[in-house]
């Protein structure tokens, strides 16, 4: 119930003028592939399971992906990677997110954007990052009970979760781990419980088209994120 009411608070955030505008931009000019169909066009909420053994870290919507669809992760080529990924690994009931209705269903994870809105050029400012803490420190103080691992995509997931379970008063090691694929950082939660954080490459285009990130190196890591978080 909380998480539901945090999401309705979320879904109406304008903190940001740049995001909001650009969020809004892109639904109204849309992508022509997709001229028919109603954008989102808002902040959107975390998805997934309520009580999360796993969370997945991730930076921000994409203008035509979840900020079309309403949903992390959904409708785009990054989500359809990682959906796959967690589909193999016997996370998601299915290898396929098209849209908010589609049935899909996370096991014991939940998915999470440091930033919520989808910023032009995937490129938040720190401004918009530091904004956007607050939302992403209001949820994690529900989930962080229950995570004991987190699956962090690209550098700035990783900083984020580092980040925000500072904040919230749990430990971090310090020197601060450096981000890395399959990189390893234990972490501790404020009730004193460990907290696995694995680094992943971004499933964006960026990284899958160049090779830099292969489905095999995807699903390497994400079966380590599931083994630890005891799923
Ligand atoms: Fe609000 Fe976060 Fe969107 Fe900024 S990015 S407008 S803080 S939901």
């Amino acid at each position: 119930a909380d998480l539901d009411e945090l999401d309705a608070r979320v879904s109406v955030c304008r903190a940001c003028p740049r995001l909001v505008d650009w969020r809004e931009h892109v639904a109204g000019v849309k992508r022509r592939a997709f001229a028919d169909q109603p954008y989102w066009g808002r902040p959107l909420p975390g998805f997934g399971d309520p009580l999360p053994k796993l969370l997945i870290m991730g930076l921000a919507p994409a203008a035509h992906g979840g900020n079309r669809t309403g949903r992390m992760f959904t409708g785009d080529q990054s989500g359809d990677w990682l959906f796959r990924a967690l589909h193999r690994a016997g996370i998601a009931n299915s290898s396929i997110a098209e849209h908010a209705a589609d049935g899909q269903k996370l096991f014991g994870a939940r998915m999470i954007s440091a930033v919520r809105c989808a910023p032009p050029d995937n490129k938040p400012t720190v401004d918009e990052r530091d904004c956007c803490a607050g939302w992403l420190d209001a949820e994690l103080a529900d989930l962080l009970p229950w995570v004991r691992a987190v699956l962090a995509l690209g550098s700035f997931g990783w900083d984020a979760t580092l980040n925000a379970v500072r904040r919230a008063g749990g430990t971090v090691p310090a020197p601060k781990p450096k981000f890395g694929h399959g990189e390893i950082a234990v972490l501790h939660t404020p009730a004193g419980k460990p907290l696995t954080v694995i680094g992943c490459f971004h499933p964006s285009q960026q990284n899958t088209f160049t090779g830099k990130l292969t489905e095999e190196m995807l699903d390497d890591v994400m079966g380590r994120a599931r083994d630890l978080a005891g799923l």
